[in-house]
């Protein structure tokens, strides 16, 4: 039987403020894994190597192909073993007052990645997990992103996920959702839980 192909491959955005940005880009990976389509799950600015979503995509490969472009979590190893918890030290994270040079070298690899995946013909969803938060962050031009969406193969759909997305993207886009903070367990001190946030 042949490949099949999606009819016409369209431009998700999932942004805002709160949380489900990732966990519905998965949802919708699934749902795609399920009637045989192929994923190529680009996540960039995160290395958390302890993910459920990472060791799930495991699982359903090569339907699902999931790469990481960020640094690497130091506690990595004992957090995937249950033995610790993601604190929220941030080394993971780039922020303003860091050198940013590895994660712009990374997110650029990471964007190599992505422009490959959404023009091979072997992916039919790509998602582009924190690219808005890359773009945000100036690793990125808006223009070579929309170039890169303007190029893409008729048939592949891509999400792109991250608060603070571009104007440019979302004109772009066929569909924004945006999500918004209502009530967060972080504002009353939860802490990350293994399975839900991470
Ligand atoms: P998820 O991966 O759970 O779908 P997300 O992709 O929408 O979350 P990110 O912006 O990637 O969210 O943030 C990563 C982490 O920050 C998640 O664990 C999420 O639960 C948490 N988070 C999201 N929104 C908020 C918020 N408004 N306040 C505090 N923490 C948040
Ligand atoms: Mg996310």
């Amino acid at each position: 039987m042949p490949r099949q192909r999606l009819d016409k491959g369209l431009v998700q955005v999932y942004t805002g403020n709160s949380k489900g940005k990732t966990t519905a880009a998965l949802g919708q990976s699934l749902r795609a894994i399920g009637h045989g389509f192929y994923v190529c799950f680009i996540q960039f600015l995160k290395g958390g190597a302890y993910t459920g979503e990472l060791f799930a995509s495991q699982r359903l490969y090569p339907n699902f192909v999931f790469r990481q472009y960020g640094i690497t979590c130091p506690y990595s190893t004992i957090i995937r073993q249950g033995e610790e918890k993601c604190h929220g030290c941030g080394e993971c994270f780039p922020s303003k007052d860091k050198d940013s040079t590895e994660h712009e070298r990374l997110t650029r690899m990471g964007f190599q990645a992505a422009q490959e995946a959404v023009s091979s013909g072997e992916y039919d969803l790509v998602v582009l997990d924190e690219i808005n938060q890359a773009i945000h962050l100036g690793f990125l031009n808006t223009e070579e992103v929309v170039a890169m969406l303007d190029k893409k193969l008729p048939f592949v759909e891509v999400i792109l996920t991250g608060r603070n997305a571009h104007p440019e993207v979302l004109e772009r886009a066929d569909l924004v959702t945006e999500m918004t903070p209502r009530k967060h367990p972080f504002q009353k001190g939860t802490a990350s839980r293994r399975g839900i946030e991470y």
